[in-house]
C-alpha cells in the first residue's frame, strides 16, 4: 500500500488487514489507495495541478466532479466519516511545497460548528499535518457568515473579509504555511484568510484544497 510512512509492523499488518477489506465506493473490489479499489481511485476526477483564484494559487488534486462532489458531500453534511481516508489521501498524494511550517485550516463559525459537529477542513488538515509532520496553527476565527444575497461583488468581498478575525495574541509563530480548505469556488474565503496570514506577518502562504469548482 502507497504510505511513505507505514514502516512499523503495526501499521504494516493493518495495511495488510486492510487490503482485504471491500472498497469503500464500489465495495466490489478490495482496498488498494487509501481505501478505495484501483479503478476508483482511477476514476476521481484527477486534476494534479494549480489553479489560480483571486491570484492566489492554488494546488488541488481533483475537480469538483462526480463522484467526489457527492463523497464531499456526504462527509459534510452527512457525517459519513469513513470518507477521510480518502479525502486525506487525496492530499497527500499531491507534492507538497517544502518547509511549510505550520498547516492552517479554513475556520467555520461557531454557529457552522455546532450544526455540523465538526470543522471537516480541521479533519483533514490534521491527517496532513501527521503527513508532513507539522503542527496544525489556527490563529484566525471566523464570525457568523451572513447570507450574501443582494450585495455587489465588492460588498461581499469586504463582508467576508470581515468575518475572519485574528485570534490573540496576534504574533506570528510561523512564517510558511499552509492553508488546507475542502472545495474552492470562488477562492473569496482563502483571499481572506489569506489576507489575515499576511497581516500576522507569514511570509510564504500556500493553498491546497481537495477540489476546485468551476466558477
Ligand atoms: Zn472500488
Amino acid at each position: 500500500m502507497y504510505n511513505p510512512k507505514s514502516n512499523s509492523i503495526l501499521q504494516q499488518l493493518t495495511g495488510l488487514f486492510r487490503s482485504f477489506q471491500p472498497c469503500q465506493l464500489c465495495h466490489a473490489d478490495t482496498q488498494h489507495w487509501h481505501q478505495v479499489c484501483e479503478d476508483c481511485w482511477k476514476s476521481l476526477p484527477w486534476q494534479r495541478q494549480t489553479i489560480k483564484r483571486q491570484g492566489l494559487q492554488i494546488m488541488t488534486p481533483c475537480r469538483y466532479d462526480y463522484p467526489l462532489d457527492r463523497i464531499i458531500q456526504q462527509y459534510k453534511y452527512q457525517q459519513q466519516l469513513q470518507f477521510q481516508p480518502l479525502l486525506s489521501g487525496l492530499l497527500c498524494s499531491l507534492k507538497q511545497p517544502k518547509k511549510v511550517q505550520a498547516i492552517v485550516p479554513m475556520p467555520i463559525s461557531t454557529e457552522r460548528l455546532e450544526e455540523r459537529g465538526f470543522n471537516q477542513s480541521l479533519l483533514i488538515a490534521q491527517d496532513l499535518a501527521k503527513h508532513l509532520d507539522v503542527p496544525i496553527w489556527q490563529p484566525v476565527t471566523r464570525l457568523k457568515q451572513r447570507a450574501q444575497k443582494g450585495l455587489s461583488r465588492l460588498e461581499r468581498m469586504s463582508d467576508i473579509q470581515q468575518q475572519f478575525q485574528l485570534t490573540p495574541p496576534n504574533a506570528v509563530r510561523y512564517r510558511n504555511v499552509l492553508i488546507v480548505d475542502d472545495v474552492v469556488t470562488t477562492g473569496s474565503s482563502i483571499q481572506a484568510l489569506h489576507n489575515c496570514l499576511i497581516e500576522l506577518g507569514c511570509q510564504q502562504v500556500h493553498v491546497t484544497c481537495l477540489a476546485v469548482a468551476e466558477i
